[in-house]
């Protein structure tokens, strides 16, 4: 396995992609693009080919600029406080951040500019921050989750090699849940046969509950453009044995649907029996109005 990184600064044009969508937020900001975590079903792969780049993993652009831009945006005068996902694409918490030290400029600027903000991440390195989330849990409002799809740290070192081992991410999760703050766990992408099996998840419900999470949201694996490719490669590398099932799965529209519906129906189960919120949404931060922060 490759584990060099290359780090490399570029700057931006603006710190925030305005995103429309069916969403509860419509501003998205990531201080960098590619990913380190290095999960088999990353999504967002996509987004280095627009700078003519593979190496997705192992090549991470710094947008060094990103927190002066984000400030131009904050003191306008047309800003309204729109709440802000930090890392929608790429982990604003990947190993890269405990050099760069940008996500501490950022929430400085969010609790200036009474911005609320959500966060999910794989990574315990977001505890480090975690005055600083507290101080803006105060004056607007965050709300963080962890990405947590396996208690098996053996199967989660090699389905996502970089991200903290599930032991941190779960100790992350109870201290940041001590400290007052609204703690989500996100059960995706739910990989069939591998971690879809009815142990894995009703362990991951079962600690859920211990966690006192205040929500939890699950989804099964998507495959579109190039991921589907990467993780083909890695399922037949890794995981031979499941190979012909799971390509079989995802390219038989009716036998997917099928085992979808019947991995929902196991969610939803679990769902009963554990009590355990599913409405991410109560929980997002609402943006304050100037009259409603006088208030305070
Ligand atoms: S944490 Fe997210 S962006 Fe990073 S490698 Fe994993 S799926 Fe991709």
């Amino acid at each position: 396995m490759n584990n060099e990184y290359k780090y490399q600064e570029i700057t931006c044009k603006s710190a925030l992609n305005r995103i429309d969508s069916f969403l509860p937020y419509h501003y998205d900001l990531n201080i960098y693009r590619g990913c380190e975590h290095t999960c088999a079903y990353c999504f967002a792969r996509y987004s280095h080919q627009y700078l003519e780049d593979s190496d997705f993993f192992h090549h991470i652009y710094v947008k060094e600029n990103i927190v002066g831009e984000l400030e131009k945006k904050l003191s306008s005068k047309t800003w309204k406080r729109d709440v802000i996902n930090l890392g929608g694409i790429t982990d604003s918490y990947q190993p890269v951040e405990a050099i760069y030290k940008i996500m501490p400029q950022i929430l400085k600027l969010l609790i200036k500019y009474k911005t609320p903000a959500i966060i999910s991440t794989k990574s315990a390195l977001i505890t480090r921050d975690i005055t600083l989330l507290q101080e803006l849990n105060q004056v607007a409002g965050i709300q963080i989750a962890f990405t947590i799809t396996t208690l098996d740290n053996k199967l989660a070192s090699v389905l996502e090699s970089g991200a903290s081992p599930i032991k941190m991410r779960l100790n992350a999760m109870k201290t940041l849940k001590e400290a007052g703050l609204t703690v989500g766990w996100h059960l995706m992408p739910i990989i069939p046969y591998i971690t879809a099996t009815r142990s894995n998840l009703k362990a991951i419900f079962q600690m859920a509950k211990e966690c006192n999470v205040d929500y939890m949201i699950t989804g099964m694996l998507n495959l579109r453009g190039s991921t589907k490719e990467y993780f083909f490669k890695f399922i037949k590398k890794e995981y031979p044995e499941y190979y012909k099932k799971i390509w079989n799965l995802y390219n038989h529209k009716e036998e997917k649907q099928c085992y979808k519906k019947q991995l929902y129906e196991l969610l939803m189960d679990l769902e009963k029996e554990y009590h355990i919120c599913r409405d991410y949404q109560k929980y997002v931060p609402k943006s304050k109005t100037n009259e409603q922060l006088q208030l305070f």
